[in-house]
């Protein structure tokens, strides 16, 4: 009863700001019979997830849940736990796709029909992006929409080879009868003259699969994991309407080839692709579950697993601090990435609330150092997790693979998480410098009790970091490229102690509110992060850099915080707020030793095989694992 409360307790402090959504999300889940048997091999979980999507979209409340930010975070959470390929489907249709069109300023004529379409799961989209040559620097597109004042449509084109949009899902869908448009990035050329990148809605496939005329289609080689239809395209002057140029000022080309209400100059490529930043936090929130996830995978193994005891009789793992220890610092650090989020998600909220200008570099440079921050946590994460699990870590049944497949995935699409975070650390060049002796000289005594103190060494760490970077680059000469060359590690370095100084605080803020018990668990958690973040990074701070100042050695506090914190895996895992039910892994109410067994009896035993040879387990045997009383 105590562990569910604290749990619940720990699950508030997390997801504060989306649990009845995450509770509706999972309950969709449950219903629509994604449940399935752990040994059967999925042929094609493209398809399926496509077949998946179909299946939820009439259940979605997709038009509302677009222009939620909790309710959208929530959803890619929670399908990207049971399927990662379905939730790597949900970024494109329902938050870069979906969510393009209801931002249109005019949604009439064909903008009407393909969101018709969509909705009524007739027409899958793609976002049509990226190029050959064009990932990171989007500012250049070469894909050109020329303005005809013939008809007042766009003619757009493939001018060169590395012109051609590379990734975007644009193949035919995998599901018979469903067509495909796209919404595809283009430099729109009015009379010889580039007026900025704007997104324009093309049909790309028919639903027969018949690719439209002008317009040639290959899916890409296999990438393993991760199965989505990524596609290279190229466009060969393919006709559109007037109506397909989309804009969310109410962009359009008048009667005298005038561009009337374009997208502002500042920023223009960025804020023509509004929907992404929502995707980065999306994406964010995606690579936090799959750490979530991992390590409640990793706590059910921990719990059936036994080693010989050097002193003879057998120790479950989840009692062997070698096992434990490296989980728990998983769990910190996944616990700090989940604040990260929280901060985001309140940031848009609030952008949104006060109607601020969403697309300003402040949410932008918290939303790419948040993506950094999420990625990097599930990237050791995931390793550490699939190491731990042993020879059960490299099957699919027990998900750590394509958990790591969509967290390799994360960290790339919607901006490669190292290059928009180097982007954020560039513009906090332009901050103040406010490190002083003084914020060394204040510090108070850093202990496994004093939560506080390890935050204030958190923010004298990001001051001290921040003025390095700025003295370096004073310093440093040359033009723009070179200087910024000379201290790009010492400013990324300096915008992820920011980032994480900001998320522990929120974790301290949240964690303040907790009853007693789950408080103190999750203090000392930030302890067990703080003091690694020390561990890890302490040799960024010489020569004269702010050292905390602790009675015993760091390695001491980590084992003493692993010792308290160890009985009480089950709780923090089962704080992660994991869709009950639906993660079929071996590790559920019958052991791995059970199930494995009983599969094997029933070779023989008349059932009939499975396509991949397999006997077809008992109908009445439960293999759910999370389910919770
Ligand atoms: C699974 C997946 C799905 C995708 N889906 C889509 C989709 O639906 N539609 C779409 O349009 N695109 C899609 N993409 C493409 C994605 O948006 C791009 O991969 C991403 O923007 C990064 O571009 P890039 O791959 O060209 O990497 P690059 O820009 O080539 O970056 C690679 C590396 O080069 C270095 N680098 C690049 N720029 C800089 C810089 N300015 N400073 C310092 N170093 C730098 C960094 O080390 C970086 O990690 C997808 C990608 C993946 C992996």
């Amino acid at each position: 009863m105590v562990f569910q409360e604290n749990a619940h307790n720990l699950a508030d402090q997390l997801f504060g700001s989306r649990r009845i959504a995450t509770a509706r999300h999972n309950e969709l889940l449950d219903n629509a019979g994604f449940d399935q048997d752990w040994w059967a091999v999925v042929q094609n979980p493209g398809k399926r997830a496509y077949e998946r999507y179909l299946r939820l979209l009439p259940h979605l409340a997709a038009t509302e849940i677009v222009s939620n930010p909790a309710e959208l975070v929530a959803l890619h959470e929670q399908t990207t736990i049971v399927d990662p390929h379905l939730g790597a489907l949900l970024t494109v249709q329902v938050n870069l796709v979906l969510g393009t069109l209801l931002e249109q300023h005019s949604r009439t004529g064909e903008v009407a029909a393909a969101l018709d379409d969509l909705l009524a799961g007739r027409a899958v989209g793609a976002y049509v992006l990226t190029e050959v040559g064009h990932g990171s620097d989007l500012n250049n597109l070469e894909t050109v929409a020329e303005y005809d004042p013939a008809d007042g449509g766009f003619v757009l084109h493939t001018p060169t080879d590395t012109a051609v949009k590379f990734m975007p899902t644009t193949a035919p869908a995998p599901v018979e009868g469903i067509s495909r448009f796209g919404i595809v990035f283009a430099r729109l050329v009015i009379d010889g003259v580039a007026r900025g990148n704007y997104p324009f809605l093309v049909r790309l496939v028919d639903s027969d699969g018949t690719v439209r005329p002008g317009i040639t289609i290959r899916p890409l080689p296999e990438k393993p994991g991760l199965a989505m239809d990524n596609s290279l395209t190229r466009f060969d002057h393919v006709r559109v309407s007037s109506e397909c140029l989309l804009s969310h000022t109410g962009t359009r080309v008048d009667d005298n080839g005038v561009l009337i209400a374009p997208i502002p100059a500042d920023n223009q490529a960025w804020r023509a692709i509004s929907r992404v930043r929502l995707g980065r936090l999306c994406i964010s929130a995606m690579a936090t579950a799959v750490s979530r996830s991992a390590l409640a995978i990793a706590a059910g193994h921990a719990r059936q697993r036994d080693i010989a005891g050097m002193g003879g009789g057998r120790i479950p793992l989840a009692q062997v601090p070698a096992h434990t220890g490296p989980l728990l610092d998983a769990v910190a650090d996944t616990y700090v990435a989940a604040a990260a989020v929280e901060l985001a998600l309140e940031a848009f909220t609030q952008a949104a609330d006060e109607h601020a200008d969403e697309q300003a570099p402040v949410l932008t440079d918290l939303v790419s150092l948040t993506k950094y921050l999420t990625t990097s946590t599930a990237l050791r994460v995931c390793n550490e997790v699939r190491d731990r699990l042993g020879a059960q870590g490299v099957f699919a049944h027990n998900q750590i693979v394509t958990y790591r497949a969509l967290r390799d995935a994360a960290a790339t699409a919607e901006g490669d998480s190292y290059v928009i975070a180097l982007q954020a650390a560039y513009r906090r060049l332009a901050l103040p410098d406010e490190w002083t002796s003084e914020s060394r000289d204040s510090l108070g005594s850093c202990d496994i009790d004093t939560p506080e103190a390890w935050l204030d060494w958190l923010s004298a760490r990001e001051q001290y970091l921040q003025h390095r970077t700025l003295e370096t680059f004073a310093t440093t000469g040359g033009d723009r490229q070179e200087r910024w060359d000379a201290v790009y590690d010492l400013a990324l370095a300096a915008a992820d102690a920011h980032i994480t100084h900001r998320a522990a605080r929120v974790m301290a803020d949240r964690a303040r509110l907790l009853p007693e018990g789950p408080r103190r668990l999750a203090e000392n958690l930030l302890t067990l992060f703080a003091v690694r973040q020390c561990l890890t990074h302490g040799a960024d701070l010489l020569p004269d850099g702010p050292f905390p100042k602790t009675p015993r050695s760091l390695r001491d506090m980590r084992i003493q915080l692993h010792s308290m914190l160890a009985p009480h895996l089950g709780e923090l895992v089962d704080s992660l707020d994991l869709p009950p039910g639906l993660l079929p892994t071996t590790f559920g109410p019958d052991t791995y030793v059970t199930q494995y067994a009983q599969s094997l009896s029933e070779v023989g035993s008349g059932a009939p095989p499975r396509a991949n040879g397999a006997p077809v387990r008992a109908a009445s045997r439960g293999f759910r694992v999370f389910r919770r009383s």
